[in-house]
């Protein structure tokens, strides 16, 4: 494939924007080369600016989860930018998408929105501290929740990527409020809880792990930190900004059947516009500014485009349930196409898996936390990943990220992308 343009491109924005891009994974460090500019993209399909066109497995991270330019979120974007695209007062649509979030989701009873899962998460930590009075939270590590102070200790996705998991920048005042926690293991979590009795405010982790690689929930993990935190009298706070409207219509809660204290949603919530949101029941939000004393504020917070968005890409999978059985089959297709065709290669892998989150790891011991996803081999990650775009399939460019597929990937997509990792792994 060409990517004179996307090269020029790449050359002209470094010169402007740091490393030239606005978010770091972007930039193919990771992988090595240099990353391809989108100029337009459809349904399960990004078209580059040299005419490539490529099957996308990462759907913006996430947001996409119907397929790009889905026509009913364009139409809803296009018609409401025609009035007006903000206002910083009151609009009817942030009540609707906010019932229909509620509606859709289990256990809560109210949602605030704000613009990214960054700041999702950093206001549902700010809420768990101020409705217990207490500082200190426990994150896993390899878990991403954005990019505030609090969370970018042993942080997975880009911050792990590029060798920065505690970044320069954040102070020894807030890192020390920061516990680390190996995701699945409880007894683990049982320690910190029991050297810091009294002092944590809140459990915050990806119910299912997506900046890891997709690292999913041992039996049991997810019910036994419930319990932690009810013995502990500690807050569960499920960052569902990968898994939210994605996993099932009620996301990880739902899926596992585990109420959490606090949610934060983000990328498909917004539809593919910059919206993040959290949740919990009465007695917590009520603690949240003007009602009650934790302030979090925003200009752009419930913007009329982005409220057009999210509440159409809700609505469409609140009507069609469908989408999730859809979306479960064909990755639970890829995933077997997969096997098949690396099986043949004899190249050493573990998948992992859930629902529409799936990732490879090249590496044949389990998967299941930070540690065991750092073996992968890397240099082996670099040649699939570089050998699949070739073939015209765009994976994340970083072993730590999951694959996010979207209802638009037809079944000849999935065939095409197994045949060429048939031909990629063949070359490993
Ligand atoms: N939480 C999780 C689980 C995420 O995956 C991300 C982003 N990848 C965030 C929070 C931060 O969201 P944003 O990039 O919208 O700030």
């Amino acid at each position: 494939m060409i990517y004179k343009r996307s090269s020029a491109l790449f050359a002209e924005a470094q010169k402007y924007i740091p490393g030239g891009v606005n978010s770091p994974v972007r930039a193919f460090n990771a992988v090595g080369g240099e990353p391809i500019y989108v100029k337009e993209a459809k349904g399960a399909y990004l078209y580059d600016e040299d005419g490539n066109k490529l099957i996308d497995y990462i759907a913006s991270w996430g947001p996409m989860i119907l397929g790009h330019a889905h026509k009913p979120v364009v139409d809803a974007v296009v018609a409401k930018a025609q009035k007006g695209t903000s206002f910083g007062i009151p609009t009817e649509m942030e009540t609707e998408i906010a019932k229909l979030a509620v509606s859709m989701v289990p256990n809560i009873d109210k949602i605030r929105f704000v613009n990214s899962g960054t700041e999702a998460c950093m206001s549902a930590v700010r809420l768990a501290r101020g409705y217990t009075g207490k500082d200190k939270i426990i994150k896993f590590a390899g878990c991403y929740h954005g990019h505030s102070d609090s969370f970018l200790i042993q942080a997975g996705s880009g911050a792990v990527t590029f060798g920065s998991p505690n970044s320069p920048g954040v102070t020894q005042g807030t890192a020390k409020d920061t516990l680390l926690a190996r995701y699945n293991d409880l007894s683990n979590v049982k320690e910190l809880l029991e050297a810091n009795k009294g002092e944590i405010a809140a459990i915050i982790l990806e119910p299912v792990a997506g900046n890891m690689g997709c690292i999913i929930p041992e039996s049991g993990f997810l019910e036994g930190l419930r319990e932690l935190c009810d013995v502990y009298g500690v807050l569960l706070i499920f960052d569902e900004v990968m898994t939210g409207f994605r996993l099932a219509r009620g996301g990880a809660q739902e899926l596992f059947n585990i109420k959490a204290d606090i949610v934060c949603f983000g990328k498909v919530i917004g539809g593919g516009l910059p919206v993040g949101a959290f949740a919990a029941r009465n007695e917590i939000m009520n603690h949240l500014a003007p009602l009650g004393p934790v302030y979090q504020a925003g200009t752009l917070s419930g913007n009329p485009l982005a409220m057009a968005a999210g509440l159409t890409m809700l609505s469409e999978l609140n009507d069609h349930p469908e989408v999730f059985k859809s979306l479960e089959e064909k990755t639970a297709y890829l995933h077997r196409g997969l096997i098949k065709v690396l099986n043949d290669a004899e190249v050493t892998y573990t998948i992992n898996r859930l629902g529409s989150m799936i990732s490879v790891h090249f590496t044949d011991d389990k998967v299941v936390d930070f540690e065991s996803s750092a073996k992968g081999n890397n240099d082996t990650f670099k040649k699939f990943f570089h050998g699949m775009l070739t073939e015209g399939v765009y994976l994340p460019p970083s072993a730590f990220e999951s694959w996010f597929l979207n209802d638009a990937l037809s079944y000849d997509d999935l065939d095409f992308t197994i045949n060429a990792v048939a031909k990629v792994a063949g070359a490993l």
